[in-house]
């Protein structure tokens, strides 16, 4: 196809600049800009007809001159975001519809498709971009950049949208009574008020517990990164009452309107250890990408408890053994535990007991046993009124209850996330 015919009836529509001529033919030869596009044409056009070359004095019709100002937009994007670090971004363009209408008219006058060459926004957010990226020294991220500016040529302002930064770990939990995340008091639904008085079951605080394993963490994250909030994403979370220990449970903490975001993580680590007083401790603390939050939150890791557990009457070694070698390796039938919050609805589920050791003296037990992922072991034990099987007490036909519950290892494994995919490098 020669280009000139429709060229020429698009520079007969009225003053046009070269980007706007060039768009047409976005699709036509690559290393062009749309204007070099278009200035060619122009020189062409000219050529072919014998007629004196001119630029255009006139604003363009199609652009009504936004072509001209990439460089200002640019700019703007550039000290919009002034005091954020990033490495990456993306540009988007909010382009009104008449400046939409007139790329669709130019088309039709030029005898050419609807979809022919490339949208008035697909050339600013690259134009843009390109500009942005040099100005910031910076790279264009398509997929989940840092930062996402969007120009809206309706308004000639550059509205900027700071995606969150993300920092994973895994804690341990060294005092028992602490939640992992905020838990609102229930009687005045976190508001710390009752009838205009402070509620008595929290003391007016608005939580049920003082302090949560996100309380005693991710305060310090926030402030490192200079955010205005943070959220603790556990893998799995372990009951109130008991601790964790061993390699530790993983974890991110997700800060939101970070204005800074490549930080050292060994200080970090330190400052979060000293802020928890040795409550709860963190490490292998590294900085992570925002899909670390989903792969934590799916992560049902097998786990390793110890358990203190109180029978209702003397057992003896032999009949104890007997009922643990019935519960080694068996599939245990759950449904939910009373326990448990009593809006979700109750359903049966299966899980292993990978293994289970004990010993027994008189009427008090202590057991060590590592299950699949969201095993309820305190009714392995108890049976729940009957709603789990086999279970300890099912047994023995004696009843048993866990007085004292410790997470010794989630996994086994020191890191269980080893995939560099979803950490980045400071
Ligand atoms: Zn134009
Ligand atoms: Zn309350």
């Amino acid at each position: 196809m020669t280009l000139l015919s429709p060229a020429r009836d698009a520079l007969a529509t009225g003053p046009l600049c070269d980007a706007c001529l060039g768009r047409l033919f976005a699709d036509r030869s690559f290393g062009l800009t749309n204007a070099d596009r278009g200035h060619s044409l122009r020189v062409a056009v000219a050529l072919e007809d014998d007629e004196p070359f001119e630029d255009p004095d006139d604003e363009c019709w199609v652009c009504e001159g936004e072509c001209a100002r990439y460089d200002w937009w640019a700019e703007n994007a550039a000290a919009a975001v002034r005091g954020y670090d990033f490495s990456t971004y993306q540009v988007g363009t909010r382009v009104p519809p008449l400046l939409e209408e007139n790329d669709l008219l130019l088309r039709e006058e030029a005898g050419l498709d609807e979809d022919a060459g490339e949208l008035l926004k697909s050339e600013f957010n690259r134009e843009v971009g390109k500009r942005f990226g040099a100005l910031t020294d910076t790279e264009v991220d398509f997929g989940r950049p840092d930062i996402m500016l969007h120009c809206d040529l309706t308004t000639d302002e550059v509205e900027v949208q700071v995606n969150s930064a993300f920092v994973y770990g895994r804690y341990r939990k060294l005092k028992r009574d602490i939640p992992q995340t905020k838990w609102p008091c229930r009687d005045c639904n976190g508001t710390g008020r009752q009838r205009d008085e402070l509620c008595d079951g929290c003391d007016g605080t608005g939580y049920r517990y003082d302090e949560s394993v996100e309380q005693l963490t991710a305060p310090v994250v926030e402030e490192a990164m200079d955010g205005s909030g943070a959220t603790f994403h556990g893998a799995g979370r372990e009951d109130v009452d008991a601790l964790m220990l061993g390699s530790g449970r993983p974890f991110v903490i997700e800060v939101d309107d970070p204005h800074v975001r490549d930080i050292d993580t060994d200080p970090l680590q330190a400052d979060i250890n000293d802020f928890a007083d040795g409550k709860v401790e963190v490490e292998g603390l590294r900085l992570a990408t925002h899909e670390m939050v989903e792969r934590v939150k799916e992560h049902d890791a097998s786990k390793t408890y110890r358990m203190d557990v109180s029978l209702d009457e003397p057992v003896d070694q032999e009949t104890f053994d007997a009922a643990l070698d019935e519960l080694d390796g068996a599939t245990i039938y759950q449904e939910t535990p009373q326990r448990v919050d009593h809006r979700r609805a109750s359903k049966t589920r299966t899980r292993e007991v990978y293994s289970i050791d004990g010993t027994v003296d008189g009427d008090t037990a202590e057991l060590e046993v590592h299950g699949e992922g969201g095993l309820y072991v305190k009714e392995l034990v108890s049976s729940d009124e009957g709603r789990t099987e086999p279970s300890l007490a099912g047994l023995l036909g004696v009843g048993a209850e866990v007085t004292a519950l410790d997470v010794l290892d989630v996994e086994g494994e020191a890191e269980p996330f080893a995939d560099e995919d979803f950490f980045r490098d400071a």
